[in-house]
């Protein structure tokens, strides 16, 4: 599976619901799943760090889903096999 398998995945499942929440609702769970990734990455939880990943990738997409925005095609045409600041791979941009 490739993103834009994932995105249409999540769309099958959630669109109904994520279009009636709507963009800032939808944008409030994303953070809320980004601050619960980072709870559980500093308290050195993997298992559940592994889950809050997965929670942030999907409303990652079910926000892209809300404005319509394809994520694989956004993902892939800023970083085409290189660093979109210094066009380098392995990215050469000052630490
Ligand atoms: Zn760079």
């Amino acid at each position: 599976m490739d993103i834009n398998e994932f995105q249409k995945m999540m769309k099958q499942l959630y669109f109904s619901r994520d279009a009636e929440r709507g963009q800032e609702k939808t944008l409030a769970w994303l953070e809320d799943k980004v601050q619960e990734l980072r709870e559980a990455l500093q308290e050195g939880n993997v298992k559940e760090a592994r889950k809050e990943f997965a929670d942030v990738l999907a409303w990652l997409a079910s926000l892209a889903n809300v404005v319509g925005i394809d994520l694989e095609k956004a993902a892939l045409s800023k970083y085409d096999n290189k660093c979109p600041k210094c066009k380098q791979n392995p990215c050469d941009c000052p630490f």
